[in-house]
């Protein structure tokens, strides 16, 4: 059995919708395929919740008319039959009710949880009319009724794989199941989800608890390229990349893949496919145990990094130091990406500076402090990258010409880290492809 796992792009046009229909039955495997909402859908639930949380219940309403009436447009270019129109219509009014109803309630985060849900719930019953109309037989697994996360939002994988295997059970004549990525339920039993962008890991948690053959993610690029096809001119696929190469890079900004969703893959070792809908003959990218070959494979750069540096004389021949420092960080949930010393100073980054003020605060009791906002790290990801002989030299002649805040060497075989400021990204990419790719 495998997973298919296709976004947003991939559903959010009727034409696109009926290539997943054709995708899903060219082979006799049985299948999980995991569905996002239509491409633009979560912005727009997100915008809904933001009025009604604002108390802006007009705008909330015009929200809310709009994206019905993008809905009511889309079932009329993908359906023909009058009945399965009519089916579409009434999925689509039973949701807009919903949303027509939470207007009167009074907002709340559980709500807001309900609200982001419909997405998921909107696109899974469209595609399942469609497939009927089709005449491909399937049947709907609700991830509601099986994707659980605990109280830490931490997917409960255990109880996933018993939930998954009673329920497939019950169907066991059945090839084609589908189901919704992102949303879950949480500890207290009501609606919640995997944080944005995360049908990727639940198709990837689905993949680990029936122990898949392949957990295949379907978007619309031809897998992982070797750098931002976006701020560079000519970028190309990688074939294969390990598990840990693939993290790095999710985590370290390649957008194609929640950096989450490598784990429970890696852990239970189900091969990862990265494929595109618009041409689905392309190899695309293979992520495995194995990466393949040695070397230099990819950069990939994450941008609104805050550094902090702690100066300190105290810090000098003491121990215990690096400790208070990271306790700091600890006690307000602010994770450190790169960490960098010097015998009278640390600098770290973080990505989410909600507590920086907390936190600085609390760091002037060491030192002192100096803050750089909008700062990007660079990372040049490979496989045993840092023991290739000419790496460092290579590294800095291509970007001779940029400042670098911090390096960070060493923490893995399969990355180095620079830190710049955020307006030489694009230039340090540029350089980066002609100096160690030569493209
Ligand atoms: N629809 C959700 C989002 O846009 C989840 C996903 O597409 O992965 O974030
Ligand atoms: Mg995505």
């Amino acid at each position: 059995m495998k997973v298919m796992k296709f976004g947003g792009t991939s559903v959010g046009k009727p034409h696109r919708m009926q290539e997943v229909a054709k995708l899903i039955s060219k082979d006799a495997e049985p299948k999980i395929v995991v569905l996002s909402a239509l491409s633009g859908t979560t912005n727009a639930l997100v915008e809904i919740s933001q009025s009604l949380s604002k108390g802006d219940r007009n705008a909330a309403r015009e929200q809310i008319d709009a994206l019905e009436l993008h809905y009511r447009q889309f079932i009329k270019d993908l359906l023909k039959q009058p009945q399965s129109l009519e089916r579409a219509g009434a999925i689509i009014a039973e949701h807009f009710e919903f949303l027509t109803i939470i207007l009167k309630i009074s907002f709340s985060e559980a709500l807001n949880k309900d609200i982001l849900a419909q997405g998921e719930l909107l696109s899974t019953k469209i595609f399942c009319v469609y497939l009927d109309e089709a005449g491909l037989d399937h049947v709907l697994l609700p991830a509601l009724d099986f994707m659980t996360i605990d109280g830490y939002d931490e997917p409960q994988i255990g109880t996933i794989k018993v939930k998954l295997a009673q329920l497939l059970q019950k169907h066991k004549d059945k090839n084609i199941f589908i189901t919704q990525g992102y949303i879950s339920r949480n500890a207290r039993g009501e609606v919640d989800n995997l944080k944005r962008g995360g049908s990727d890991y639940s198709a990837s948690l689905i993949a680990a608890a029936i122990n898949a053959s392949v957990c295949e993610i379907w978007t619309d690029i031809d897998g992982m390229h070797n750098n931002d096809p976006r701020v560079v001119e000519k970028t190309v696929p990688i074939d294969q990349l390990s598990f840990e190469e693939a993290a790095e890079l999710a985590y370290f900004g390649a957008k194609i893949l929640h950096p989450a969703s490598i784990w429970p893959a890696q852990y239970y070792n189900v091969p990862v496919r990265l494929l595109n809908t618009l041409f689905p003959e392309a190899k695309g990218t293979l992520i495995t145990e194995k990466a393949g070959s040695v070397g230099v494979k990819a950069v990939a750069a994450k941008d609104g990094i805050t550094a902090i540096k702690i100066k300190s004389s105290r810090m000098l021949l003491a121990y215990g130091f690096l400790r208070k420092v990271f306790e700091v960080f600890e006690k307000y949930r602010t994770s450190i990406d790169m960490i960098t010393t010097s015998e009278v100073a640390v600098s770290v980054t973080i990505d989410n500076d909600i507590y920086l003020t907390e936190i600085t605060k609390e760091l002037e009791v060491f030192g002192t402090v100096e803050i750089d906002t909008n700062q990007t790290i660079v990372s040049i990801v490979g496989n045993e990258i840092t023991e290739t002989k000419d790496i460092m030299q290579k590294l800095f002649e291509s970007i001779a010409v940029v400042p670098v805040r911090m390096i960070s060497y060493g923490g893995s075989r399969h990355n180095i880290s620079l830190l710049i400021a955020r307006n030489d990204k694009e230039q340090t990419l540029q350089l980066l492809n002609k100096g160690l790719f030569r493209l």
